[in-house]
Protein backbone atom coordinates (compact mmCIF):
# COMPACT_ATOMS: atom_id res chain seq x y z
CA UNK A 1 0.00 0.00 0.00
CA UNK A 2 1.62 3.51 -0.80
CA UNK A 3 2.48 5.45 2.07
CA UNK A 4 -0.14 8.21 0.75
CA UNK A 5 -2.90 5.50 0.40
CA UNK A 6 -2.17 4.24 4.22
CA UNK A 7 -2.49 7.82 5.74
CA UNK A 8 -5.70 8.52 3.78
CA UNK A 9 -6.81 5.47 5.66
CA UNK A 10 -5.91 6.42 8.91
CA UNK A 11 -7.49 9.42 8.45
CA UNK A 12 -10.51 7.84 7.52
CA UNK A 13 -10.63 5.87 10.62
CA UNK A 14 -9.56 8.95 12.63
CA UNK A 15 -12.97 10.85 11.01
CA UNK A 16 -15.49 7.50 10.96
CA UNK A 17 -16.95 7.42 14.10
CA UNK A 18 -16.72 11.16 14.49
CA UNK A 19 -19.08 11.49 11.46
CA UNK A 20 -21.21 8.65 12.62
CA UNK A 21 -21.27 10.16 16.05
CA UNK A 22 -22.45 13.12 13.99
CA UNK A 23 -24.98 10.90 12.11
CA UNK A 24 -25.95 9.32 15.39
CA UNK A 25 -26.91 12.91 17.07
CA UNK A 26 -28.54 14.38 13.84
CA UNK A 27 -32.01 12.75 13.39
CA UNK A 28 -33.69 12.60 10.01
CA UNK A 29 -37.07 14.00 8.87
CA UNK A 30 -38.49 11.86 6.83
CA UNK A 31 -41.24 13.18 4.38
CA UNK A 32 -44.01 10.79 3.46
CA UNK A 33 -47.50 11.89 2.63
CA UNK A 34 -48.40 14.39 5.84
CA UNK A 35 -48.93 17.97 4.59
CA UNK A 36 -46.59 19.32 7.23
CA UNK A 37 -44.05 18.19 9.70
CA UNK A 38 -42.56 20.26 12.30
CA UNK A 39 -38.74 20.93 12.27
CA UNK A 40 -37.68 21.90 16.24
CA UNK A 41 -36.78 18.34 17.13
CA UNK A 42 -34.72 17.69 13.70
CA UNK A 43 -32.35 20.12 13.84
CA UNK A 44 -28.22 21.46 15.58
CA UNK A 45 -27.46 24.01 16.38
CA UNK A 46 -24.34 26.50 16.04
CA UNK A 47 -24.01 29.74 17.86
CA UNK A 48 -21.56 31.98 16.03
CA UNK A 49 -20.92 35.55 17.91
CA UNK A 50 -18.88 36.69 15.63
CA UNK A 51 -21.33 36.71 13.21
CA UNK A 52 -18.98 36.07 10.30
CA UNK A 53 -18.76 32.65 9.59
CA UNK A 54 -19.14 31.70 6.19
CA UNK A 55 -21.46 28.59 4.89
CA UNK A 56 -18.28 26.79 4.71
CA UNK A 57 -16.54 27.39 7.95
CA UNK A 58 -19.93 26.78 9.47
CA UNK A 59 -20.38 23.16 8.35
CA UNK A 60 -16.43 22.73 9.00
CA UNK A 61 -17.18 23.46 12.55
CA UNK A 62 -17.70 20.26 15.37
CA UNK A 63 -18.92 22.11 17.91
CA UNK A 64 -22.60 21.99 16.84
CA UNK A 65 -25.38 20.89 19.27
CA UNK A 66 -26.66 17.57 19.21
CA UNK A 67 -30.49 17.47 17.88
CA UNK A 68 -32.36 19.89 20.04
CA UNK A 69 -34.70 18.49 21.98
CA UNK A 70 -37.29 21.30 22.56
CA UNK A 71 -40.33 22.04 20.82
CA UNK A 72 -39.45 25.10 19.18
CA UNK A 73 -35.78 26.68 20.21
CA UNK A 74 -35.87 29.73 21.82
CA UNK A 75 -32.95 32.18 22.14
CA UNK A 76 -34.29 35.04 23.66
CA UNK A 77 -32.50 38.51 22.24
CA UNK A 78 -29.17 37.76 21.17
CA UNK A 79 -26.63 39.29 18.87
CA UNK A 80 -25.10 36.22 17.67
CA UNK A 81 -26.04 34.68 14.27
CA UNK A 82 -27.84 31.35 15.05
CA UNK A 83 -26.94 28.80 12.57
CA UNK A 84 -29.23 25.74 11.81
CA UNK A 85 -28.56 22.12 10.18
CA UNK A 86 -31.24 19.35 9.43
CA UNK A 87 -31.73 16.72 7.05
CA UNK A 88 -34.95 15.83 5.42
CA UNK A 89 -35.65 12.39 3.78
CA UNK A 90 -37.65 12.04 0.78
CA UNK A 91 -39.92 8.62 1.57
CA UNK A 92 -43.09 9.19 -1.16
CA UNK A 93 -42.94 7.31 -4.24
CA UNK A 94 -42.48 10.95 -6.66
CA UNK A 95 -39.93 13.45 -6.66
CA UNK A 96 -41.29 16.23 -4.13
CA UNK A 97 -41.26 19.74 -3.63
CA UNK A 98 -41.51 20.84 -0.36
CA UNK A 99 -41.27 24.34 1.63
CA UNK A 100 -38.73 25.02 4.73
CA UNK A 101 -41.10 27.61 6.27
CA UNK A 102 -39.81 30.04 8.87
CA UNK A 103 -42.56 31.72 10.99
CA UNK A 104 -41.58 33.96 12.84
CA UNK A 105 -41.35 37.64 10.42
CA UNK A 106 -40.25 39.79 13.15
CA UNK A 107 -36.70 38.44 12.30
CA UNK A 108 -34.10 40.94 10.21
CA UNK A 109 -31.85 37.92 8.16
CA UNK A 110 -33.15 34.63 7.45
CA UNK A 111 -30.80 32.64 5.05
CA UNK A 112 -31.18 29.50 3.57
CA UNK A 113 -28.26 27.11 1.94
CA UNK A 114 -28.95 23.94 0.30
CA UNK A 115 -25.98 21.95 -2.43
CA UNK A 116 -26.95 22.22 -5.98
CA UNK A 117 -26.40 19.13 -8.31
CA UNK A 118 -23.04 20.41 -8.48
CA UNK A 119 -22.12 20.15 -4.53
CA UNK A 120 -21.75 23.99 -4.65
CA UNK A 121 -24.15 26.01 -1.72
CA UNK A 122 -26.80 27.92 -3.54
CA UNK A 123 -28.51 30.72 -1.20
CA UNK A 124 -31.42 32.19 -0.32
CA UNK A 125 -31.43 35.73 1.41
CA UNK A 126 -35.02 36.90 3.31
CA UNK A 127 -35.57 38.43 6.48
CA UNK A 128 -37.40 41.50 7.53
CA UNK A 129 -34.77 43.81 6.58
CA UNK A 130 -34.52 42.76 2.97
CA UNK A 131 -37.38 44.25 0.75
CA UNK A 132 -39.82 41.57 0.38
CA UNK A 133 -39.86 41.39 -3.68
CA UNK A 134 -36.51 39.30 -2.65
CA UNK A 135 -38.54 36.56 -0.89
CA UNK A 136 -38.51 33.12 -3.38
CA UNK A 137 -41.97 32.98 -2.63
CA UNK A 138 -44.54 35.68 -1.91
CA UNK A 139 -45.92 34.93 1.69
CA UNK A 140 -45.82 36.31 5.37
CA UNK A 141 -43.42 33.90 6.28
CA UNK A 142 -40.03 32.92 5.28
CA UNK A 143 -40.48 30.30 2.77
CA UNK A 144 -37.89 28.39 0.56
CA UNK A 145 -39.00 26.04 -1.99
CA UNK A 146 -36.56 22.81 -1.99
CA UNK A 147 -37.08 19.77 -4.41
CA UNK A 148 -36.10 16.47 -3.61
CA UNK A 149 -36.19 13.50 -5.42
CA UNK A 150 -37.31 9.99 -4.26
CA UNK A 151 -35.57 8.46 -1.32
CA UNK A 152 -33.16 11.43 -1.30
CA UNK A 153 -31.76 12.61 1.57
CA UNK A 154 -31.14 16.80 1.55
CA UNK A 155 -28.84 17.92 4.38
CA UNK A 156 -30.20 22.27 4.45
CA UNK A 157 -28.49 24.93 7.02
CA UNK A 158 -30.52 27.97 7.99
CA UNK A 159 -28.41 31.31 8.90
CA UNK A 160 -30.33 33.67 11.40
CA UNK A 161 -29.79 36.82 12.99
CA UNK A 162 -31.91 39.53 14.52
CA UNK A 163 -32.09 42.66 16.11
CA UNK A 164 -35.20 41.58 18.25
CA UNK A 165 -35.59 37.92 19.53
CA UNK A 166 -34.57 35.18 17.85
CA UNK A 167 -37.09 32.57 17.84
CA UNK A 168 -37.34 29.21 15.76
CA UNK A 169 -40.77 28.26 14.42
CA UNK A 170 -39.84 26.20 11.62
CA UNK A 171 -42.37 23.73 10.02
CA UNK A 172 -41.63 21.60 6.44
CA UNK A 173 -44.82 22.38 3.99
CA UNK A 174 -45.90 19.98 1.08
CA UNK A 175 -47.02 22.05 -1.81
CA UNK A 176 -50.65 21.56 -0.60
CA UNK A 177 -50.43 22.26 2.72
CA UNK A 178 -48.51 25.42 1.56
CA UNK A 179 -51.73 26.71 -0.17
CA UNK A 180 -54.16 25.43 2.38
CA UNK A 181 -52.16 27.17 5.22
CA UNK A 182 -51.75 30.91 3.03
CA UNK A 183 -55.81 30.32 2.04
CA UNK A 184 -56.45 29.97 6.03
CA UNK A 185 -54.32 32.25 7.65
CA UNK A 186 -54.97 35.29 4.68
CA UNK A 187 -59.06 34.40 5.67
CA UNK A 188 -58.46 34.70 9.50
CA UNK A 189 -56.16 37.81 8.85
CA UNK A 190 -59.24 39.37 6.41
CA UNK A 191 -61.96 38.72 8.87
CA UNK A 192 -60.03 40.22 11.64
CA UNK A 193 -58.69 43.10 9.91
CA UNK A 194 -62.53 43.78 8.06
CA UNK A 195 -63.52 43.74 11.88
CA UNK A 196 -60.82 45.92 12.23
CA UNK A 197 -61.80 48.48 10.02
CA UNK A 198 -65.70 48.27 10.81
CA UNK A 199 -64.96 48.94 14.68
CA UNK A 200 -63.01 52.15 13.37
CA UNK A 201 -65.38 53.81 10.86
CA UNK A 202 -68.12 53.35 13.41
CA UNK A 203 -66.09 54.75 16.40
CA UNK A 204 -64.83 57.06 14.25
CA UNK A 205 -68.49 58.08 13.10
CA UNK A 206 -69.64 58.09 16.74
CA UNK A 207 -65.94 59.62 18.65
CA UNK A 208 -66.67 62.38 16.40
CA UNK A 209 -70.61 63.12 16.60
CA UNK A 210 -70.46 62.84 20.44
CA UNK A 211 -67.20 64.73 20.94
CA UNK A 212 -65.78 61.78 22.57
CA UNK A 213 -62.31 61.67 23.90
CA UNK A 214 -62.22 58.38 24.68
CA UNK A 215 -63.60 56.74 21.86
CA UNK A 216 -61.17 58.83 19.88
CA UNK A 217 -58.63 57.38 21.92
CA UNK A 218 -60.01 53.69 21.52
CA UNK A 219 -59.72 54.28 18.00
CA UNK A 220 -56.29 55.08 17.60
CA UNK A 221 -55.28 52.04 20.59
CA UNK A 222 -57.02 49.79 17.88
CA UNK A 223 -55.06 51.55 15.16
CA UNK A 224 -51.44 50.40 16.93
CA UNK A 225 -53.24 47.35 17.64
CA UNK A 226 -53.93 46.62 14.14
CA UNK A 227 -50.26 47.65 12.99
CA UNK A 228 -48.84 45.82 15.78
CA UNK A 229 -50.99 42.59 14.42
CA UNK A 230 -49.88 42.96 11.14
CA UNK A 231 -46.29 43.74 11.39
CA UNK A 232 -46.43 39.93 14.15
CA UNK A 233 -48.39 38.88 11.24
CA UNK A 234 -45.70 39.32 8.70
CA UNK A 235 -48.43 41.27 6.72
CA UNK A 236 -46.17 44.86 6.96
CA UNK A 237 -42.87 43.61 5.78
CA UNK A 238 -45.05 41.57 2.51
CA UNK A 239 -46.79 44.70 1.93
CA UNK A 240 -44.28 47.94 3.11
CA UNK A 241 -42.81 48.98 -0.12
CA UNK A 242 -39.03 47.97 -0.99
CA UNK A 243 -38.02 51.22 -0.30
CA UNK A 244 -39.38 51.55 3.24
CA UNK A 245 -37.72 48.09 4.34
CA UNK A 246 -35.11 50.09 6.14
CA UNK A 247 -37.77 51.91 7.97
CA UNK A 248 -39.13 48.52 9.23
CA UNK A 249 -37.41 48.32 12.66
CA UNK A 250 -38.08 51.71 13.67
CA UNK A 251 -41.66 51.41 12.75
CA UNK A 252 -42.09 48.47 14.73
CA UNK A 253 -40.78 50.50 18.00
CA UNK A 254 -43.03 53.20 17.10
CA UNK A 255 -45.91 51.23 16.80
CA UNK A 256 -45.39 49.32 20.32
CA UNK A 257 -44.63 52.94 22.04
CA UNK A 258 -48.17 54.23 20.03
CA UNK A 259 -49.92 51.21 21.31
CA UNK A 260 -48.70 50.92 24.79
CA UNK A 261 -49.20 55.24 24.84
CA UNK A 262 -52.82 55.21 23.67
CA UNK A 263 -53.61 51.99 25.46
CA UNK A 264 -52.76 53.25 28.94
CA UNK A 265 -54.52 56.77 27.60
CA UNK A 266 -57.33 55.32 27.19
CA UNK A 267 -57.24 53.11 30.28
CA UNK A 268 -57.12 56.39 31.72
CA UNK A 269 -60.07 58.05 30.34
CA UNK A 270 -62.15 55.18 29.83
CA UNK A 271 -62.30 54.12 34.31
CA UNK A 272 -62.14 58.28 34.80
CA UNK A 273 -58.99 56.73 36.94
CA UNK A 274 -57.97 60.58 38.11
CA UNK A 275 -61.89 61.10 39.91
CA UNK A 276 -60.72 57.57 41.48
CA UNK A 277 -57.41 58.11 42.93
CA UNK A 278 -54.84 60.93 41.66
CA UNK A 279 -51.95 58.03 42.55
CA UNK A 280 -52.74 55.40 40.21
CA UNK A 281 -53.40 57.99 37.68
CA UNK A 282 -50.02 59.16 38.24
CA UNK A 283 -48.65 55.89 38.11
CA UNK A 284 -50.48 55.38 34.64
CA UNK A 285 -49.32 58.43 33.62
CA UNK A 286 -45.61 57.54 34.06
CA UNK A 287 -46.27 54.15 32.12
CA UNK A 288 -47.88 56.63 29.56
CA UNK A 289 -44.93 58.46 28.78
CA UNK A 290 -42.19 56.26 29.44
CA UNK A 291 -43.68 53.97 26.46
CA UNK A 292 -42.32 56.92 23.94
CA UNK A 293 -38.76 56.10 25.10
CA UNK A 294 -39.38 53.10 22.73
CA UNK A 295 -38.69 54.96 19.75
CA UNK A 296 -34.85 55.35 20.72
CA UNK A 297 -34.96 52.04 22.56
CA UNK A 298 -32.11 50.76 20.50
CA UNK A 299 -29.88 54.16 21.34
CA UNK A 300 -29.89 53.35 24.79
CA UNK A 301 -27.66 51.18 26.52
CA UNK A 302 -28.16 47.63 26.94
CA UNK A 303 -29.35 47.09 30.84
CA UNK A 304 -31.92 50.20 30.49
CA UNK A 305 -33.62 48.95 27.80
CA UNK A 306 -34.02 45.65 29.09
CA UNK A 307 -35.44 47.79 32.54
CA UNK A 308 -37.79 49.77 30.21
CA UNK A 309 -39.03 46.59 28.31
CA UNK A 310 -39.31 45.00 31.46
CA UNK A 311 -41.35 47.81 33.29
CA UNK A 312 -43.21 48.74 29.81
CA UNK A 313 -44.57 45.16 29.19
CA UNK A 314 -44.66 42.84 32.17
CA UNK A 315 -45.34 45.75 34.78
CA UNK A 316 -47.21 48.00 33.18
CA UNK A 317 -49.74 45.32 31.70
CA UNK A 318 -49.65 43.89 35.21
CA UNK A 319 -50.48 47.06 36.70
CA UNK A 320 -53.29 47.73 34.79
CA UNK A 321 -55.00 44.38 34.19
CA UNK A 322 -54.80 44.22 38.53
CA UNK A 323 -56.57 48.04 38.48
CA UNK A 324 -58.97 46.76 35.49
CA UNK A 325 -59.91 43.80 38.09
CA UNK A 326 -60.33 45.60 40.80
CA UNK A 327 -62.54 48.33 39.27
CA UNK A 328 -64.66 45.45 37.94
CA UNK A 329 -65.11 43.57 41.39
CA UNK A 330 -65.50 47.59 42.68
CA UNK A 331 -68.89 47.73 40.58
CA UNK A 332 -67.32 50.46 38.66
CA UNK A 333 -70.37 50.66 35.61
CA UNK A 334 -68.95 49.08 32.25
CA UNK A 335 -65.83 47.98 33.69
CA UNK A 336 -66.91 44.32 33.68
CA UNK A 337 -66.71 44.55 29.82
CA UNK A 338 -63.73 46.93 29.97
CA UNK A 339 -61.94 44.41 31.83
CA UNK A 340 -62.08 41.27 30.11
CA UNK A 341 -60.73 42.88 26.73
CA UNK A 342 -57.96 44.52 28.70
CA UNK A 343 -56.70 41.51 30.46
CA UNK A 344 -57.14 39.19 27.40
CA UNK A 345 -55.19 41.35 25.11
CA UNK A 346 -52.55 42.62 28.24
CA UNK A 347 -52.13 38.92 29.65
CA UNK A 348 -51.41 37.95 25.83
CA UNK A 349 -48.85 40.70 25.56
CA UNK A 350 -46.72 39.51 28.92
CA UNK A 351 -47.04 35.79 28.17
CA UNK A 352 -46.24 36.92 24.62
CA UNK A 353 -42.79 38.52 25.87
CA UNK A 354 -41.71 35.74 28.14
CA UNK A 355 -42.44 33.64 24.97
CA UNK A 356 -40.40 35.60 22.33
CA UNK A 357 -37.89 35.71 25.65
CA UNK A 358 -37.44 32.25 25.68
CA UNK A 359 -38.56 32.13 29.07
CA UNK A 360 -41.62 29.75 29.08
CA UNK A 361 -41.84 27.19 26.08
CA UNK A 362 -43.35 28.12 22.51
CA UNK A 363 -46.63 27.00 22.16
CA UNK A 364 -47.17 25.32 18.84
CA UNK A 365 -50.43 28.13 18.22
CA UNK A 366 -46.78 30.09 17.62
CA UNK A 367 -48.44 33.25 16.42
CA UNK A 368 -52.21 33.15 17.16
CA UNK A 369 -52.61 34.52 20.87
CA UNK A 370 -52.08 37.99 19.35
CA UNK A 371 -54.43 37.93 16.48
CA UNK A 372 -56.69 36.20 18.80
CA UNK A 373 -56.30 38.94 21.62
CA UNK A 374 -56.63 41.59 19.59
CA UNK A 375 -60.32 40.00 18.05
CA UNK A 376 -61.03 39.56 21.79
CA UNK A 377 -60.34 43.39 23.00
CA UNK A 378 -62.04 44.45 20.12
CA UNK A 379 -65.57 43.20 20.98
CA UNK A 380 -65.41 43.74 24.91
CA UNK A 381 -63.37 47.02 24.76
CA UNK A 382 -66.42 48.09 21.94
CA UNK A 383 -68.92 46.52 23.67
CA UNK A 384 -67.73 48.99 26.77
CA UNK A 385 -67.71 51.98 24.84
CA UNK A 386 -70.80 51.28 23.31
CA UNK A 387 -72.35 50.64 26.38
CA UNK A 388 -70.57 53.89 28.36
CA UNK A 389 -71.30 55.98 25.15
CA UNK A 390 -75.49 54.57 25.66
CA UNK A 391 -75.37 55.36 29.07
CA UNK A 392 -73.87 58.57 29.00
CA UNK A 393 -76.77 59.32 26.15
CA UNK A 394 -79.82 57.79 28.66
CA UNK A 395 -78.13 59.82 31.28
CA UNK A 396 -78.52 63.49 29.65
CA UNK A 397 -81.96 62.84 28.72
CA UNK A 398 -83.01 61.19 31.94
CA UNK A 399 -84.45 63.13 34.92
CA UNK A 400 -81.72 61.34 37.64
CA UNK A 401 -84.67 61.21 40.99
CA UNK A 402 -87.83 59.47 38.89
CA UNK A 403 -86.24 58.18 35.58
CA UNK A 404 -88.84 59.95 33.62
CA UNK A 405 -87.55 61.74 30.64
CA UNK A 406 -86.23 65.21 31.63
CA UNK A 407 -87.08 68.35 29.74
CA UNK A 408 -83.98 67.94 27.25
CA UNK A 409 -85.72 64.69 25.68
CA UNK A 410 -89.14 66.37 25.65
CA UNK A 411 -87.98 69.57 24.13
CA UNK A 412 -86.60 66.97 21.11
CA UNK A 413 -89.53 64.49 21.30
CA UNK A 414 -91.87 67.86 21.14
CA UNK A 415 -90.65 69.19 17.70
CA UNK A 416 -90.87 65.73 16.45
CA UNK A 417 -94.38 64.44 17.34
CA UNK A 418 -95.51 67.59 16.37
CA UNK A 419 -94.13 67.70 12.86
CA UNK A 420 -94.91 64.03 12.44
CA UNK A 421 -98.64 64.79 13.12
CA UNK A 422 -98.67 68.06 11.29
CA UNK A 423 -98.03 65.75 8.32
CA UNK A 424 -100.25 62.84 9.07
CA UNK A 425 -102.84 65.42 9.84
CA UNK A 426 -103.27 64.04 13.89
CA UNK A 427 -104.25 65.72 17.18
CA UNK A 428 -101.57 66.49 19.35
CA UNK A 429 -101.98 65.85 23.26
CA UNK A 430 -100.42 67.43 25.79
CA UNK A 431 -100.95 67.17 29.58
CA UNK A 432 -99.24 69.68 32.04
CA UNK A 433 -99.55 68.52 35.33
CA UNK A 434 -98.26 70.08 38.88
CA UNK A 435 -98.95 68.49 42.36
CA UNK A 436 -101.19 70.75 44.92
CA UNK A 437 -99.55 72.39 47.95
CA UNK A 438 -96.29 69.96 48.04
CA UNK A 439 -94.32 72.62 49.33
CA UNK A 440 -96.48 72.14 52.88
CA UNK A 441 -96.20 68.66 52.02
CA UNK A 442 -92.48 68.92 51.93
CA UNK A 443 -92.35 71.08 55.54
CA UNK A 444 -94.93 68.78 57.31
CA UNK A 445 -92.77 65.43 55.76
CA UNK A 446 -89.54 66.19 54.86
CA UNK A 447 -87.54 66.49 51.81
CA UNK A 448 -86.70 63.08 51.45
CA UNK A 449 -90.47 61.67 52.01
CA UNK A 450 -90.86 64.10 49.56
CA UNK A 451 -88.73 62.75 46.66
CA UNK A 452 -90.63 59.32 47.34
CA UNK A 453 -94.03 60.87 46.82
CA UNK A 454 -92.60 62.11 43.64
CA UNK A 455 -91.33 58.60 42.36
CA UNK A 456 -94.85 57.47 43.08
CA UNK A 457 -96.75 60.02 40.95
CA UNK A 458 -93.76 59.29 38.20
CA UNK A 459 -94.43 55.80 38.24
CA UNK A 460 -98.20 56.45 37.74
CA UNK A 461 -97.29 58.44 35.24
CA UNK A 462 -95.08 55.80 33.25
CA UNK A 463 -97.87 53.36 33.86
CA UNK A 464 -100.41 56.00 31.94
CA UNK A 465 -97.58 56.35 28.88
CA UNK A 466 -96.98 52.95 27.24
CA UNK A 467 -98.51 53.60 23.22
CA UNK A 468 -95.52 54.13 21.33
CA UNK A 469 -94.91 57.76 20.89
CA UNK A 470 -96.20 59.16 24.13
CA UNK A 471 -93.48 60.33 26.47
CA UNK A 472 -93.66 61.24 30.50
CA UNK A 473 -91.45 64.06 31.35
CA UNK A 474 -90.53 65.69 35.24
CA UNK A 475 -90.73 69.48 33.55
CA UNK A 476 -90.13 71.34 36.85
CA UNK A 477 -89.82 70.50 40.53
CA UNK A 478 -93.10 68.93 41.00
CA UNK A 479 -94.35 69.66 37.28
CA UNK A 480 -95.14 67.16 34.98
CA UNK A 481 -95.78 66.74 31.21
CA UNK A 482 -97.24 63.95 29.21
CA UNK A 483 -96.73 64.08 25.30
CA UNK A 484 -99.46 61.90 24.13
CA UNK A 485 -99.45 61.94 19.77
CA UNK A 486 -102.26 60.88 18.14
CA UNK A 487 -104.78 61.14 21.31
CA UNK A 488 -108.08 63.87 20.86
CA UNK A 489 -109.17 66.27 23.31
CA UNK A 490 -111.73 63.78 24.76
CA UNK A 491 -109.56 60.98 25.20
CA UNK A 492 -106.32 63.08 26.60
CA UNK A 493 -109.09 64.39 29.26
CA UNK A 494 -110.16 60.88 30.00
CA UNK A 495 -106.66 59.86 30.58
CA UNK A 496 -105.66 63.34 32.40
CA UNK A 497 -108.85 61.96 34.60
CA UNK A 498 -107.74 58.53 35.36
CA UNK A 499 -104.24 59.77 36.30
CA UNK A 500 -105.15 62.10 38.64
CA UNK A 501 -107.81 59.04 40.56
CA UNK A 502 -104.96 56.75 40.33
CA UNK A 503 -102.77 59.60 42.33
CA UNK A 504 -105.01 59.86 45.00
CA UNK A 505 -105.66 55.57 44.94
CA UNK A 506 -101.73 55.73 45.70
CA UNK A 507 -101.72 58.23 48.08
CA UNK A 508 -104.76 56.30 50.51
CA UNK A 509 -102.89 53.41 50.06
CA UNK A 510 -99.26 54.01 50.92
CA UNK A 511 -99.39 56.60 53.20
CA UNK A 512 -102.25 55.31 55.36
CA UNK A 513 -100.53 55.95 58.92
CA UNK A 514 -100.96 60.01 57.60
CA UNK A 515 -104.23 60.30 57.62
CA UNK A 516 -103.21 64.19 56.40
CA UNK A 517 -101.31 63.22 53.72
CA UNK A 518 -103.67 63.19 50.81
CA UNK A 519 -101.71 63.96 48.01
CA UNK A 520 -103.58 65.46 44.68
CA UNK A 521 -102.78 67.47 41.49
CA UNK A 522 -103.96 69.64 39.15
CA UNK A 523 -103.60 68.92 35.32
CA UNK A 524 -104.45 70.74 32.09
CA UNK A 525 -104.71 69.27 28.81
CA UNK A 526 -104.13 70.86 25.51
CA UNK A 527 -104.69 69.37 21.80
CA UNK A 528 -104.65 70.14 18.49
CA UNK A 529 -103.56 69.05 14.84
CA UNK A 530 -100.51 71.03 14.15
CA UNK A 531 -100.28 73.48 11.79
CA UNK A 532 -97.60 75.82 9.59
CA UNK A 533 -98.29 78.44 11.07
CA UNK A 534 -97.85 77.99 14.56
CA UNK A 535 -95.24 76.75 17.20
CA UNK A 536 -95.09 73.49 19.42
CA UNK A 537 -94.36 75.82 22.51
CA UNK A 538 -97.81 77.51 21.59
CA UNK A 539 -99.14 73.89 22.37
CA UNK A 540 -97.33 73.78 25.77
CA UNK A 541 -98.47 77.24 26.65
CA UNK A 542 -102.19 76.63 26.51
CA UNK A 543 -102.25 73.04 28.30
CA UNK A 544 -99.85 75.10 31.21
CA UNK A 545 -102.46 78.05 30.95
CA UNK A 546 -105.42 75.07 31.71
CA UNK A 547 -103.10 73.46 34.46
CA UNK A 548 -103.38 77.07 36.04
CA UNK A 549 -106.96 78.07 36.06
CA UNK A 550 -107.62 74.35 37.59
CA UNK A 551 -105.60 75.22 40.33
CA UNK A 552 -107.84 78.63 40.51
CA UNK A 553 -110.72 76.51 40.57
CA UNK A 554 -109.57 74.90 43.50
CA UNK A 555 -106.68 72.30 42.40
CA UNK A 556 -107.40 68.32 41.86
CA UNK A 557 -109.26 69.11 38.82
CA UNK A 558 -108.48 68.55 35.40
CA UNK A 559 -109.22 71.62 32.70
CA UNK A 560 -109.50 71.81 29.00
CA UNK A 561 -107.65 74.39 27.57
CA UNK A 562 -110.91 74.65 25.13
CA UNK A 563 -113.26 74.99 27.37
CA UNK A 564 -114.69 78.35 28.82
CA UNK A 565 -112.41 79.88 30.89
P1 LIG B 1 -99.38 74.64 44.26
O1 LIG B 1 -100.57 73.80 44.67
O2 LIG B 1 -99.84 76.06 44.03
O3 LIG B 1 -98.64 74.09 43.17
O4 LIG B 1 -98.50 74.73 45.58
P2 LIG B 1 -97.05 74.17 45.70
O5 LIG B 1 -96.62 74.27 47.12
O6 LIG B 1 -96.99 72.82 45.12
O7 LIG B 1 -96.26 75.14 44.78
P3 LIG B 1 -94.91 75.88 44.92
O8 LIG B 1 -94.46 76.20 43.53
O9 LIG B 1 -95.06 77.05 45.87
O10 LIG B 1 -93.91 74.88 45.57
C1 LIG B 1 -93.40 73.82 44.89
C2 LIG B 1 -92.62 73.02 45.89
O11 LIG B 1 -92.15 71.81 45.36
C3 LIG B 1 -91.42 73.74 46.40
C4 LIG B 1 -90.39 72.68 46.62
O12 LIG B 1 -90.07 72.51 47.98
C5 LIG B 1 -91.02 71.44 46.11
N1 LIG B 1 -90.11 70.72 45.25
C6 LIG B 1 -89.68 71.07 44.04
N2 LIG B 1 -88.82 70.13 43.58
C7 LIG B 1 -88.70 69.20 44.54
C8 LIG B 1 -87.96 67.99 44.67
O13 LIG B 1 -87.19 67.60 43.79
N3 LIG B 1 -88.11 67.26 45.79
C9 LIG B 1 -88.93 67.66 46.78
N4 LIG B 1 -89.05 66.92 47.89
N5 LIG B 1 -89.62 68.81 46.71
C10 LIG B 1 -89.53 69.56 45.59
MG1 LIG C 1 -97.38 72.58 43.01
MG1 LIG D 1 -95.21 74.03 40.64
Amino acid sequence: MPFWKWILLQLALLILPVSIAHAASTATLVLENKPSYDLPGYMEILVDPTTDLTIQQAVDRTDWTGTVREQVPNLGFTPAAIWLRFSLTNRTDTSQKFYVSFEYPVTNSVTFYTKDSHGVFREEHTGSSIPASANVVPDRHFLFPLTIGQGETVVAYLRVQSTSRITLPIRILSDHALFRKAIRDYTAYGALFGLLALVLVYFIAVGSFLYKGTTLWLVMYSIFFGLHTAIRGGFMHLLLPDKLVGLTSILQLAVIAGLFFTGAKFFRLFLSLKSHSKSLDRIMIFFQYLSLTFVVLPLLPYPLIILITLILIVFNPLFSICLAFYFWRKGVSNAGYFAIGWIVAHGVAVYDFFRINGMISYNPLGEWPIPFSLFIALIFLSAAIIRQNTDDHFMAETDPLTNLANRRKFDKALLAEWNRCMRQRTPLSLIVADVDHFKQYNDSFGHKTGDQCLCRIADVLKQNTRRTGDLAVRYGGEEFVLLLPNLDAANAFTLAEAIRNSIGQVAKNTESQRPDDNITISLGVATQVPDEGEKPESLVLKADQAMYRAKRGGRNRTVESSSPG
